[in-house]
């Protein structure tokens, strides 16, 4: 999880994710710069608690549903930073990673 180091959660106090207070967690996960990936990592590993990716447990949930499909596309590596985007797939990957990123439905 190389993403973990340039998380906007780094030397915070883990919990302010895990209690009762998911707007203060949402808060610093909004200027997150890995968001995303932590987001992805916490739908694909099943994470049942806390806040990840700015994410609450059961809307993660929802994410698991209903962007099966989305998450799927991650599991394939995109081309490296800077690389034109070749393919479709890496183009569906670019847009699913946007719509996840700003919440809006598939
Ligand atoms: S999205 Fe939130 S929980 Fe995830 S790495 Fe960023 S700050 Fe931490």
């Amino acid at each position: 999880m190389s993403w973990k180091h340039d998380a906007a959660c780094v030397g915070v106090d883990p919990d302010l994710f895990f209690g009762a207070t998911e707007a203060e967690a949402k808060a610093v996960c909004a200027g997150c710069p890995v968001k995303v990936d932590c987001l992805i990592y916490a739908v694909e590993n099943d994470i049942l608690h806390g806040v990840w990716g700015g994410r609450t447990p059961a809307e993660r949930k929802d994410d698991r549903l209903a962007r099966r499909n989305i998450v799927k596309l991650f599991k394939r590596p995109g081309p490296p930073p800077g690389k034109a985007l070749k393919t479709r797939r890496d183009r569906d990957r670019l847009e699913a990673r946007k719509k996840l990123a700003w919440g809006e439905p598939t």
